[in-house]
């Protein structure tokens, strides 16, 4: 159970990104899309000043907070107009590794997390022939004495030429030889550092937002068997259970790029004038900024009650998700209105509207797409007939 910091002690940490992220105004972001880069010096300075860090806890040398906390961070970072998709990885994995790797692997890992020597930035669990089944996986990793072998293929993995470590999930005992088939799972830590060149290969994916993300092969890629977090065979529910942290973090993603879209909507409609009167003066135009406003402030809240239970270490299962949904869903309706409010001057990349409506989409998809989580809802929350 986590304490929550208190308003106050939150709002510091909001200014404290807020002043961080305007280092990095919107010419630097236009930048690094236009050239396809990775947003180095960013990353950089958010570790520097702790950020992603925010989950580790103060005895490995992070800061100790709290997912409320963690998501403001976030929520500040994708506000600020940047790309957040850049940075949520070290967060995204940490909820499994803080609960279920030995206290040497805490040991060994995190300090230098904390302090960004390493960066814990990736996680591969989708394949391209199995997708969103993921209990049908089939990278497998056979132990072999102390290593384990590891035979495969991954796609969509994102962060892997700027992380030093992988959080993988792979098969270690045959789907037919398991009673349920979300069991004999595994998770490893891979050091990329190693295993680049030596079993593992990776192949870019340029792709439609400026996502670093590729594809990996692993030939006979040997894994130390000490990098076993917990038991063989649990992996998918140590995953599993750093899932409702995530869905929380990333509803706080689309909240930062749906008050950004809402800002830009809203000035560009006092300031554009058409006709002789500013077009924001036409209900045509405000009306829906107004509704994205309301449905971004009303998805907040269910962000800030899934925080709030899960820093209370009670269920938050049905929260997360709808977190998550109601929040993709309200940043993407406010993207459509900035870029409408925009007219054509939204296609143009100076505006930085077709940027971060290209980000935003990605919400709708990954880490988990919609439908995926209209079904938890369905089935768990409302206890509707299993579909699949
Ligand atoms: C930019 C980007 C970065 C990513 N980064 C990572 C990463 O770092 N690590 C990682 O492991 N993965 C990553 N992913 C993968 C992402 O998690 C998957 O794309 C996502 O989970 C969907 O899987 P899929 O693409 O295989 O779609 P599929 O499983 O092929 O599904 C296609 C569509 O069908 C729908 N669908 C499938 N089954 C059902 C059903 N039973 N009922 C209703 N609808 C259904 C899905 O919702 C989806 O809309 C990334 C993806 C992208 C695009």
């Amino acid at each position: 159970m986590k304490q929550s910091a208190g308003e106050n002690a939150q709002e510091e940490l909001r200014d404290a990104v807020r002043d961080l992220c305007r280092r990095f105004p919107a010419e630097y972001w236009r930048k690094v899309s236009a050239e396809r880069a990775y947003p180095d010096e960013f990353v950089r300075a958010l570790t520097e000043a702790g950020w992603l860090a925010a989950l580790i806890p103060e005895e490995y040398g992070g800061a100790g907070l709290g997912v409320t906390e963690a998501s403001i961070v976030l929520e500040e970072v994708s506000r600020a107009g940047a790309f957040a998709g850049a940075v949520h990885g070290q967060m995204y994995v940490m909820g499994c590794v803080l609960r279920h790797s030995s206290e040497e692997q805490k040991r060994r890992y995190l300090p230098r997390i904390a302090s960004g020597e390493l960066r814990l930035q990736s996680m591969a669990v989708t394949e391209p022939t199995t997708g969103t089944d993921t209990t049908k996986l089939k990278t497998f990793a056979v132990r072999r004495g102390e290593r384990y072998l590891v035979n495969g293929q991954k796609v969509w993995i994102s962060r892997v030429k700027h992380s030093d470590l992988l959080l993988l999930l792979a098969r270690t005992t045959p789907v037919e030889r398991v009673k349920r088939k979300s069991e004999g799972l595994s998770v490893f830590i891979v050091d990329l550092r190693d295993a680049l060149g030596h079993g593992l290969t990776v192949k870019s994916i340029p792709n439609m937002a400026n996502q670093e993300t590729n594809e990996l092969f692993f030939d006979n890629l040997e894994v130390p068997a000490e990098n076993l977090i917990g038991e063989e065979g649990r992996g998918l529910k140590y995953l599993l259970d750093g899932l409702n942290a995530e869905r929380i973090l990333i509803a706080a993603e689309c909240i930062g790029d749906g008050y950004w879209f809402i800002d830009k909507a809203s000035a560009y409609a006092k300031e554009r004038v058409v006709f002789d009167r500013p077009i924001g003066k036409n209900q045509g135009i405000q009306f829906p900024i107004a509704r994205a406003y309301a449905n971004l402030r009303a998805a907040d809240l269910m962000r800030y009650r899934a925080a709030e239970l899960f820093d209370a270490g009670t269920p938050c299962g049905a929260e997360a998700n709808m977190s998550k949904l109601l929040a993709a869903d309200a940043s993407w309706e406010a993207a459509n209105v900035c870029l409408q409010t925009h007219g054509g001057f939204g296609f143009a990349q100076e505006y930085d509207v077709e940027r971060k409506f290209r980000e935003t989409r990605l919400y709708q998809i990954a880490p988990i797409s919609t439908n995926l989580i209209l079904s938890y809802i369905g089935e768990h929350v409302l206890g509707l007939p299993r579909s699949f």
